[in-house]
């Protein structure tokens, strides 16, 4: 790892004094579980680190008459713990509870997470060619194993996978993210916050270097109540996703779906809404056919490599027991 500098203001101001006069390339540090591991891995070389990770600011979880309220700084174990987030966000809640280690959990905030480098193991590896991490240098994986890599989004640069699961369901949630910058603040929805590689695979999101995602809210909906994170991995704990899918449903009284969300993990470049899909169930009562109709649909557009074909089926079958599960929640 090489020497950099460290600085920790203790107000939000102070951030965000440091970030307007901070050397290029200088990086925001909150819990540093994926941070210093890429520093020690030379993938990340950041002249200076600032450390928002006791910002009071960022600190809190609250509820509203009509929305969820996470401050940045919360850390993952205490969303998933949270029992006003598991009674009516299960999606949201199991997201959490299903991503990394409980010790990963203890330290990971939620900024942090949104904001987290892909698992390609190119990219990871300074051996390798790889155009997110060094841009123009090229991409091992197009012909190298490309089992993770993702499925829809990809393009002729990158095809590496966006790896977290929360923001799979807030961006099945409507869900937005308030940012901190030079200018005051901003607000923006979730699901525009991450953008698709193209040929600048080494931009992954909408946020200039000097701005702070400093809270995360999600409106209270009914659908929110209705709703399952299934993930299906090699193994049961502490891995990336092969296929998940965040689902939310509202039933009528006669079992027809009324509202229905539908969002990707684990297959796409970054958090994936499936539309199409969330429309091919309304106004009929779910089914197994219906189900199964509604995965076909989020994984029309997959374009799959030469190893990872497999997790289109699994992706399909992965949206259709998640919709059985969120059907059985759903609030009627
Ligand atoms: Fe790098 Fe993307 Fe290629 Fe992986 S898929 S090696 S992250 S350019």
């Amino acid at each position: 790892m090489r020497p950099f500098a460290y600085a920790a203001p203790g107000s939000l101001p102070a951030v965000l004094d440091a970030l307007r006069d901070a050397r290029p390339g200088t990086k925001i540090l909150a819990g540093g579980t994926t941070l210093y591991d890429l520093m020690k891995l030379g993938v990340e070389a950041p002249p200076a680190v600032i450390d928002v990770h006791r910002l009071p600011e960022l600190t809190g979880i609250s509820v509203t008459e009509t929305e969820l309220v996470f401050g940045a700084g919360v850390r993952m174990a205490d969303v998933s713990d949270h029992p006003v987030v598991s009674a009516d966000y299960p999606a949201l809640a199991e997201s959490i509870w299903r991503a990394a280690s409980q010790q990963l959990r203890n330290m990971a905030t939620l900024g942090g997470n949104l904001l987290q480098r892909t698992r390609c193991s190119y990219f990871r590896d300074t051996d390798f060619a790889c155009n997110k991490r060094k841009p123009g240098s090229g991409c091992d994986a197009m012909e190298g194993l490309d089992r993770h890599n993702a499925l829809l989004g990809a393009s002729s640069s990158c095809s590496a996978t966006y790896a977290g699961d929360f923001a799979i369901a807030l961006v099945a949630f409507d869900a937005v993210v308030d940012v901190a910058g030079p200018l005051g603040e901003r607000s923006l929805a979730l699901a525009d916050l991450h953008v698709e590689p193209g040929e600048n695979p080494d931009r992954e999101h909408v946020l200039a270097a000097d701005e702070l995602i400093v809270r995360i809210r999600v409106p209270l909906t009914a659908v929110g109540r209705g709703s399952t994170y299934l993930k299906i991995r090699d193994r049961e704990s502490y891995a990336f996703a092969l296929a998940s899918a965040a689902i939310g449903l509202v039933l009528d009284d006669g079992g027809v779906v009324t509202e229905s969300r539908i969002a990707l993990g684990g297959v796409a470049t970054r958090p994936w809404r499936a539309v199409e899909a969330e429309r091919s169930l309304l106004g009929s009562v779910l089914t197994e056919e219906s189900a199964r109709r509604a995965g076909e649909i989020a994984f029309a557009a997959a374009r799959p490599g030469h190893t990872n074909g497999f997790r289109v089926e699994l992706g399909i079958r992965t949206v259709a027991e998640a919709v059985r599960i969120a059907g059985k929640r759903a609030v009627r």
